[in-house]
């Protein structure tokens, strides 16, 4: 049997701890603890490191906590334009949604574009269609606004007329969610869902969607799932740049992932990511002030953490 891991992100940004109460970073941490656990479910029955990341997803979705999914950002239109991907490092396969609206689950539909093999990216109401005719569940787009998110609109489009739209914490713009998991059978995989940031402009794509920027699975090399500012993760090829320095040039997951990071720090680009190796080793960094986050190691014993202290879950449940 070999080795098992996973790791899932809730998103990175400023997050200073008193930014809001004690109990909703419980929360946040319990939706976290609940993602991992339903991951590891799948890979502790030797299910598929693809249903692992789909499953970890899911959860952080459902959950208000996370810009994904229900809860997640709204655009300057006051709407939803939710992306999300999903990558199969078995083959290389991937499938990814932009801008749906009704998807339930964007990361069961970049799912079903992918099962269906007829496309890499499908975008819009198309999307949501294709994935509602596979069996995903499709919702009214109220389903996803939570008064969170129209407090950071209102407050966003304030500080855009104040002019102070630079000073919003990343809290307010930024938040993803995603997964990376090894199973059983040396397979990786990777997902990424995202409302994008507030007030985005309306049709904006992010990196969350493409494949090799915010989302990438290899087999043998890594599964790295992002967070931050979409459009350095682009420019950047950021999830592929990690494969490749571990490919090309040897590096190791740790090098790697440091690498990237660093390179868009001088910017002041806020970034994170999640990311593990064939050997199933694990790297979360991130240059934010915290990055919400969860991994299990290879005997099962789950941690979460949003800042530096680090929560024992104790031995995830099979
Ligand atoms: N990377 C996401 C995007 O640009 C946002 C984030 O992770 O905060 O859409």
């Amino acid at each position: 049997m070999g080795t098992m891991a996973l790791a899932i992100h809730g998103g990175c940004g400023v997050m200073s701890p008193g930014s809001q109460p004690e109990a909703e970073w419980a929360e946040a941490r319990a939706a976290l603890a609940e993602a991992l656990g339903a991951g590891w479910r799948v890979l502790s029955a030797g299910g598929r490191a693809l249903d692992a990341v789909e499953a970890a997803v899911v959860v952080l979705e459902d959950s208000p906590h996370f810009n994904a999914g229900h809860g997640a950002a709204l655009n300057a239109d006051g709407e939803h334009e939710l992306d999300a991907s999903i990558m199969d490092g078995a083959g290389r396969l991937a499938g990814a949604v932009i801008g749906v609206r009704r998807a339930r689950n964007p990361v069961r539909a970049a799912r079903a574009v992918l099962d269906g093999g007829e496309a890499v990216i499908l975008a819009g109401p198309a999307a949501d269609a294709y994935a509602g005719a596979r069996g995903a569940a499709l919702v009214d787009p109220s389903y996803f606004t939570t008064e969170r998110r129209r407090d950071n609109l209102l407050s966003m489009k304030a500080r855009g007329q104040a002019g102070t739209g630079a000073a919003a914490s990343e809290a307010e713009k930024h938040g993803t969610v995603g997964a990376v998991a090894l199973d059983r059978d040396g397979h990786l995989a990777a997902a990424t869902s995202t409302g994008g940031y507030t007030n985005k402009p309306a049709g904006r794509v992010g990196d969350s969607p493409i494949p090799g920027a915010g989302t990438y699975a290899e087999d043998g090399v890594c599964a790295v799932s992002g967070t931050g500012q979409g459009e350095a993760f682009i420019r950047h090829a950021l999830a592929h740049d990690v494969a490749a320095r571990m490919r090309y040039r040897g590096d190791a997951l740790d090098a790697a992932t440091a690498g990237v990071i660093a390179d868009l720090t001088p910017r002041g680009t806020g970034a994170g990511l999640i990311a593990l190796d064939a050997a199933g080793r694990v790297a979360m960094p991130f240059n934010t002030g915290g990055m919400f986050r969860g991994w299990a190691t290879p005997d099962g014993d789950g941690f979460v953490a949003t800042h530096g202290q680090v929560f024992a879950l104790g031995r995830l449940g099979a």
